[in-house]
């Protein structure tokens, strides 16, 4: 979802600009790495001391007060100016659609085949806003009939499909052979990257998704229950 669907990076710089105007920022053409805060805290160590997604990276947060917010040793957690902005209310719901996103899914969702969409989305650890407006920005930018659709999961190996269309460069979790094709959506942070063959990309909802789906049709067998596409 994040990085396909709506606009995570712009979102996140949009925030940080607005809430640390005087401070260092990386420009999106200058992303590299799924995580930001790895590479602001490179930028300068106190910008990001953790943060990140179940399932990602070691989590520390923005130091705000509640359950998960204490450090091995129950101390105090260190402001992390990154987190603090994904992690307030407002910013997932907020972000802007992916170009072309919305009406890619709208058409994938009504082929007239057995094509199956679902939206397979990781939650932060911090999830106390973010899981909620996931939700709702499915249902405000696309309906409720997308809702259903939405597949919360912190482990997208498990998840069964066909394709899984998804800006993170590596999809690892407990399912050594997840049953789908990772295509790789280009974003700031890995358009820079050389895949390795036979690994393909789609570099924006203007390109050829049609084509992806029907190389995939071409080489699976007949399937009564329709061609799943998840897509983060
Ligand atoms: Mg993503």
């Amino acid at each position: 979802m994040d990085g396909v669907l709506a606009d995570f990076e712009a979102g996140l710089l949009r925030g940080f600009l607005q809430r640390f105007p005087g401070e260092p920022h990386v420009p999106l053409e200058e992303r590299r790495g799924f995580f930001a805060n790895e590479q602001y805290r490179a930028l300068r160590p106190d910008l990001a001391v953790g943060g990140g997604w179940i399932g990602g990276v070691r989590h520390e947060g923005s130091g705000e007060p509640g359950p998960h917010r204490t450090s091995e040793d129950g101390g105090p957690l260190p402001w992390d100016k990154v987190a603090s902005v994904y992690e307030a209310p407002g910013f997932f719901l907020d972000l802007e659609p992916i170009p072309g996103a919305l009406e890619a899914m709208r058409e994938m969702n009504d082929m007239q085949d057995s094509t199956q969409v679902f939206i397979c989305t990781s939650p932060l650890m911090k999830y106390d806003h973010c899981v909620q407006e996931k939700y709702h920005w499915v249902e405000k930018h696309l309906g409720p009939q997308f809702v259903e659709r939405i597949i919360l999961t912190s482990d997208k190996t498990v998840i069964s499909g066909d394709l899984l269309i998804d800006d993170k460069e590596v999809i690892q979790g407990h399912e050594e052979t997840p049953s789908w094709e990772h295509i790789l959506f280009t974003c700031c942070h890995n358009q820079h990257l050389a895949l390795p063959p036979p690994r393909r990309r789609l570099r924006s909802w203007s390109d050829n998704w049609r084509e992806i789906i029907d190389s995939k049709r071409r080489v699976l067998p007949p399937d009564p229950d329709g061609l799943g596409v998840p897509q983060q």
